[in-house]
């Protein structure tokens, strides 16, 4: 008899990312995350090969991008499947660890009805993320192939209203248990390269499995990191689900570290520190931020960044820990768009021709005190720090850095050709601004959201569950040196419990 109690492993085995993970207990269904497998979607889509929006379930159904399972998916999209509309959802909730786009990004598939449950900081992300020019709906949706009414009184395609739908979405506060049918989920803060990270804990009525999520004892809270190790001791774990993204490499710096590096910078340099980091690590814009103040210069900020770090302020608990949009060490770089009015005659166009440049979640920061644009940063080259990602190079033909100036990289490195190629691109940027002696030496300083080896030993040591499971690895063998009884699982493969 197959046991009713198991978990199948549709995503982030045998690769980094695309996790989702569905536990079944005494007939309680639930997803742990539901994310994008990014290594695999680029094997079969690209720039300019997306899947279809009106076929969006099949094209990914077609790889086994998205799991053929009914009852999960959004009814505006299953109408032109495979898949017969069923009532009811066939799945209980999706408890999602963090708002990264391999954990995440697929919610945007799935029903509505089916409820997420999240930390606070990982909704803001998700509502940050949407509500900033993002393809996915992850805290509400529109339904599509619809047709509305248009001033004629005719039925047309044409968009209507935006009605926009609520997901139903359930925030769920740290080392809180709660529970769903038959399983008690305990959600644990770890460290993690985005706030509002959990690892889980979760009491079945069989076994008790832990799940990292993704994690690291290097950044600015390892102690989170640490405790969620030592609840799954003091819980018996019969199964971990352990991630090993960097089980390969030996220790790394801290966040601490990339913090010092740019302070050491941003001292020393006698223009304008370009820097480059990634926008959604909050952790990392702390540190620039931190680095910038201590160095008397402000940190210029896009404006997706100032959304984020306007949405955190609602948060009783982050606006303790990030900066407001509005702190006097902030600038907000407001850039030239489409018409590019910023700079021109203000008695010949009005302020809302000016505005109608910026999409509506931008406009709102142009009449902020701390506002600046491209002139304030070239007449203040040796007060600012500019946040500038290689998709804003272009605003350095704006802002003409002056000489002295210098640039610091706090991104990954490139892991394929891909990336090099690009990054070759961004370093004759900066050499051509002045930014870069040569295109061979640059300034990079960065720390990755995952622990390295000896981190992930320390994980798997301290937990010490009874079964180990390797996931959002290709690196399995490190896992089986640390454990005695490591279970490796296939894509679609089911491990059953108890
Ligand atoms: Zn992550």
């Amino acid at each position: 008899m197959p046991s009713d109690s198991k978990i199948t492993f549709y995503g982030g085995v045998h690769e980094v990312g695309g996790n989702k993970f569905l536990v079944e207990d005494k007939g309680t269904r639930i997803f742990l995350d539901f994310g994008m497998q990014m290594g695999k979607l680029n094997q079969y889509f690209g720039e300019f090969l997306q899947p279809r929006a009106y076929n969006g379930l099949n094209d990914l159904l077609e790889f086994g991008l998205l799991p053929n399972l009914k009852g999960l998916y959004r009814p505006d999209y299953v109408r032109h499947t495979r898949f017969e509309d069923v009532k009811e959802p066939e799945f209980d909730a999706v408890v999602l660890t963090h708002a990264h786009l391999d954990h995440a990004a697929y919610i945007h598939y799935l029903r509505p009805d089916i409820p997420v449950y999240c930390s606070e900081a990982s909704l803001l992300l998700m509502k940050g993320l949407q509500e900033t020019g993002g393809k996915e709906e992850y805290v509400t949706f529109k339904r599509n192939f619809q047709l509305y009414k248009n001033t004629k009184g005719e039925m047309s395609r044409q968009k209507g209203e935006d009605i926009q739908e609520p997901r139903k979405i359930s925030v769920f506060e740290n080392a809180k248990s709660f529970k769903l049918d038959s399983i008690e989920v305990e959600p644990l803060a770890v460290d993690h390269s985005v706030p509002g990270v959990s690892g889980l804990i979760l009491h079945t009525s069989k076994a008790s499995i832990a799940y990292t999520a993704d994690i690291r004892y290097h950044g600015r809270r390892a102690h989170d990191t640490q405790r969620f190790v030592d609840r799954c001791k003091e819980s018996d774990i019969d199964i971990m689900l352990c991630e090993g993204t960097r089980v390969n490499k030996k220790s790394s710096k801290t966040e601490a570290d990339v913090e010092n590096d740019a302070r050491r910078l941003m001292n020393s340099c006698r223009g304008l520190v370009v820097c480059s980091y990634p926008p959604r690590d909050l952790d990392r814009l702390l540190s620039f931020f931190i680095a910038a103040k201590e160095s008397g210069r402000s940190l210029a900020i896009d404006l997706k960044q100032a959304y984020m770090l306007k949405l955190f302020q609602q948060s009783d608990t982050w606006k303790k820990v990030l900066p407001s949009p509005e702190s006097s060490q902030i600038k907000i770089y407001i850039p030239k768009k489409s018409w590019g009015l910023i700079d021109k005659d203000p008695e010949y166009w009005t302020q809302k021709q000016i505005s109608q440049d910026y999409d509506t979640w931008e406009r709102e920061f142009l009449d902020y005190k701390n506002a600046v644009d491209y002139r304030d940063v070239a007449a203040h080259q040796k007060e600012m720090a500019f946040f500038c990602s290689d998709y804003q190079l272009l605003q350095l033909i704006d802002v003409k850095p002056m000489e002295g100036s210098a640039y610091i990289r706090s991104v990954t490195e490139p892991f394929n050709d891909e990336m090099e190629l690009k990054e070759e691109r961004v370093k004759r940027w900066l050499v051509h601004f002045g930014l870069l002696k040569n295109e061979k030496a640059w300034k990079h300083s960065h720390v990755s959201g995952h622990g390295s080896g000896d981190q992930i030993k320390h994980v798997i040591e301290g937990s010490n569950a009874k079964t180990l499971i390797p996931i959002h690895t290709e690196h399995e063998e490190y896992h089986k040196k640390w454990h005695n009884n490591v279970v490796e699982t296939a894509f679609g493969g089911s491990l059953s419990i108890g």
